[in-house]
């Protein structure tokens, strides 16, 4: 195992539009490019892991012994070289160079590299290109033939002495490292890289997966003389649910779990109990402005799971019934709603048949 591991985290982020360096944001509860040395050390394939930054003042964590941070240079090309210079004295055989972008590739891409590295002297990660590209030359325009093109990712994986003859021989500027073999007509072993490995470049690559959980729970009492609303159907029963709208539990409960997954508060502060307008307002009604809002700030609806806590009527009955009416009001397919019937053994008011409480945990993303 004479594999050395180098990390390029010293760029200057131009496209990103951040006051921090991408490389050092907070990434999955991890800064950037920490993702990619827990992989390294996790694969156990390297004698030693070379962190590439800018400034190592912003690196205030300490890491295994193994983790070397150095300071880099001024374009990509001259931080590789300060990286490959680095190890250079400890006779390495085998290097990888990764860009600290990249942090969600898996640890057997890592082993197939390793392992491909035995029989070429560079092997790069490569998937196609899912974009029609067009390219120009002059004034004249080329579309590149899709069937033909593809994108190469990192680690990028070397023979140590290959690459470093490579590089210290290279002025001009150079994007990856793959780029020098090419250039030189060496020949460069390309195996399937990852989809999901892909680099992070502007912002909307970091919060276009965010998932957010809200919670929600109600219970009303059971009266004579009303109807009974459950999910915007009304349900034949001897009794209705008491409270200043229609008591809607289930609605109520999906009401504060998607407001609670934007972190807009409660139903209480949007309906206050004391304006009159809310009077016997029909539960239906109050959940449009909560779509309106998921709406308004681009929120969509993972899934729903919904507990409904009475001993009557049976869950079973209606279920089919319940969900349709929720996919219909919150506009989402029946398939992501969930509906659960749970008794409480007569226990206590809701046992007594004298009050429904419901319980609702929802997924939304942005
Ligand atoms: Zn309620």
């Amino acid at each position: 195992m004479n594999n050395y591991f180098i990390i390029l985290a010293s760029g200057q982020s131009k496209r990103f539009n951040s006051s921090k360096p991408k490389q050092y944001i907070i990434y999955k509860n991890k800064p950037l490019f920490e993702h990619s040395i827990n992989k390294a050390l996790a694969s156990k394939l390297f004698k030693k892991i070379i962190l590439v930054v800018n400034n190592k003042k912003q690196i205030n964590k300490k890491y295994p012994k193994n983790v070397i941070i150095v300071k880099g240079g001024k374009e990509r090309s001259d931080s590789s070289l300060i990286g490959l210079n680095y190890i250079k004295k400890l006779k390495p055989l085998n290097v990888l160079i990764h860009d600290a972008a990249r942090p969600n590739f898996t640890l057997k891409l890592l082993k197939n590299l390793i392992e491909s590295l035995k029989k070429n002297k560079a092997v790069i990660p490569t998937v196609n290109t899912k974009d029609s590209i067009k390219y120009k030359v002059k004034k004249q325009l080329f579309n590149l033939n899709r069937d033909h093109s593809f994108s190469t990712q990192t680690p990028q994986a070397f023979r140590f002495n290959d690459l470093y003859n490579l590089s210290i021989n290279q002025n001009a500027k150079i994007q990856d490292e793959a780029t020098l073999f090419i250039e030189n007509n060496l020949k460069v072993k390309f195996i399937k890289g990852e989809n999901t490995n892909n680099k992070i470049t502007y912002k909307e690559d970091i919060n276009s997966n965010k998932i957010f959980i809200g919670i929600g729970f109600d219970i009303h009492r059971l009266i004579k003389g009303k109807e009974l609303y459950l999910g915007g159907l009304k349900i034949p029963f001897h009794s209705g649910l008491r409270g200043h709208s229609d008591g809607d539990v289930i609605i109520h409960s999906i009401i504060d779990a998607l407001l609670g997954a934007m972190r807009k508060k409660d139903i209480g502060t949007l309906f206050p109990d004391n304006k009159k307008k809310f009077k016997n307002i029909r539960s239906t009604k109050m959940l449009k402005p909560v779509i309106e809002m998921m709406n308004k700030n681009e929120f969509y609806i993972n899934n729903l799971d919904i507990n409904l806590i009475c001993e009557q009527p049976k869950v079973s009955k209606y279920r089919d019934k319940i969900i349709k009416s929720l996919s219909k009001l919150l506009n989402i397919d029946s398939s992501l709603i969930n509906l659960k019937g749970k008794t409480v053994e007569k226990l206590g008011l809701i046992g007594k048949e004298k009050a429904i409480a419901c319980e609702v945990i929802c997924s939304i993303s942005q």
